[in-house]
Order: structure tokens, then sequence, then C-alpha cells
């Protein structure tokens, strides 16, 4: 088979591994090639203990290249556009052409979307679980509104929340259930925006 060129778009857990994979599988004539954009991986199920200070932020990250397998060609660059028909892949660092391309971008939250949850922080990303463990730690009194977006992930934050504060004397029992107002949202539709309007109702904001 002649040489082939394997374009893998995104250095999270799924092209790192995706990577790796490839690498220990194929010969070495064949080139694998990473873009990210980020120089560091963070991991994001840490993100949990990052948001209640249980970790830090060096803790939780490493350089991407140490994460990868030598032989692996780590670009670091936005991916801006992908031209299936042509097989090149257009980037900050200019044009990628490839044989075989993964795509391993993630997903990232819309909140502008809904109404009133631009204001909200989030545990999704490494930069906005820093900005929600400082509102934390400055957090004196008054009302938080844990959304529940389908699924248990973040019911288990609300139970970290409730267990971190109150180990920490900040809540007792008692004022508990009056300190974090529980929304279910549903993933699209009506509910998303009652969501929202909730939000602004009670003024749950950044500032
Ligand atoms: C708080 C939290 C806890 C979690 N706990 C668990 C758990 O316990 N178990 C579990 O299995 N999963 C858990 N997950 C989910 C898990 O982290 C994700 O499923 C996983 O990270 C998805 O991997 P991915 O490679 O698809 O995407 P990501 O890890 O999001 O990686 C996508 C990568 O693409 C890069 N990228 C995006 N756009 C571009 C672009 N245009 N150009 C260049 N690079 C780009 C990003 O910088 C990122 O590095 C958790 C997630 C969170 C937020």
């Amino acid at each position: 088979m002649s040489e082939k060129t394997i374009l893998i778009l995104g250095g999270g857990v799924g092209g790192i591994v995706v990577a790796n994979e490839l690498r220990q599988k194929l010969s070495r004539s064949h080139r694998i090639i990473l873009v990210e954009k980020n120089a560091d991986h963070a991991f994001a199920p840490s993100f949990l203990w990052l948001m209640t200070g249980e970790r830090r932020p060096e803790e939780i990250t490493a350089p991407l290249h140490r994460l990868v397998r030598s032989g692996i060609d780590v670009v670091r660059a936005e991916v801006t556009n992908i031209d299936i028909a042509r097989r090149q892949v257009r980037t900050t660092q200019g044009a990628l052409s490839y044989d075989y391309l993964v795509i391993a971008l993630g997903a990232e939250l819309a909140p502008k979307l809904i109404p009133g949850l631009e204001a909200s922080f989030s545990f999704y990303t490494f930069e906005e679980t820093q900005k929600l463990r400082k509102a934390l730690s400055e957090f004196m009194g008054g009302k938080i509104m844990v959304e529940i977006v389908l699924g248990e992930k973040k019911r288990k934050v609300l139970v970290i929340l409730q267990s971190d504060w109150f180990r920490a004397g900040r809540v007792d029992d008692s004022e508990m259930t009056d300190q974090i107002l529980v929304v279910q949202l549903e993933l699209a539709g009506g509910e998303s925006y009652r969501g929202g309007e909730i939000l602004i109702e009670k003024r749950v904001a950044r500032n």
C-alpha cells in the first residue's frame, strides 16, 4: 500500500486516542497529523474538582505533545474549513491534505441561544470552569441555580456543590434547598426557553 496521510482534527480525548492507536498499528511509512488549537490538553472529568478548588489547573493539564506517541506530527492551529471534495482542511497555519480524515472536534456549548443563560457559568471547558471556581469562592450568599440538562452528570455537580459548602460551613442543612435552585431543562424546545426565563426572573447573573 502506498504512503497515506491520516489527518486527525482535534486533540481532545478522542483525537489523542485515535492518533496513538493508529501510530501503534500502522507502519511508519504512513503519516499521522493531529491538529489542535490549544497547546495543552485539559482532562475534562477533573473540571468538577477544579470547580471546587480540589485540583489546581496545573494538576489537570499537560502539554499535548507529551500525550502523543513519537511519530505523530502535532500541528497547533485552528481548523477553519473542511473541503471533503478536495480532501483538504484549511487551518490558521495553512492547508493540509489528507487521504483519511478523522473529525474529533468535540462539542461547544451555545448559551447565547437561550435567553438569560448567557450570564451563567459552566464547567464544560477549562476556561469556564476557572471562572466558575472564582465565582463560587467569592459567593457569600443568595441563591444559585443549577440547571440539570438530561443525564446524571450535572446531578453529580449539585451533590458536589452541596457537600463542598456543607463541609466548608457555608450553609447548613436547612439552608440548602433555599440556596440552590434546580431546574430541569430539556436539550431542545420550549423547556429550554423556560429555563432562560427563570434565570432572568431570579436575576442569577455574573454581576
Ligand atoms: C465536567 C465533565 C466531566 C466529565 N466526566 C466524564 C467521565 O467521567 N467519563 C467520561 O467518559 N466522560 C466524561 N466527560 C465527557 C468527556 O470529557 C467527553 O466525552 C470527551 O472529552 C469528548 O472527547 P472528544 O475528543 O470528542 O472532544 P473534546 O475532548 O472536547 O476534544 C475536542 C478538541 O478539539 C479541539 N478543537 C475544537 N475546535 C477546534 C478547531 N476549530 N480547531 C482546532 N482544534 C479544535 C478542542 O480544543 C479540543 O481539544 C466529562 C465532561 C465534562 C465537561
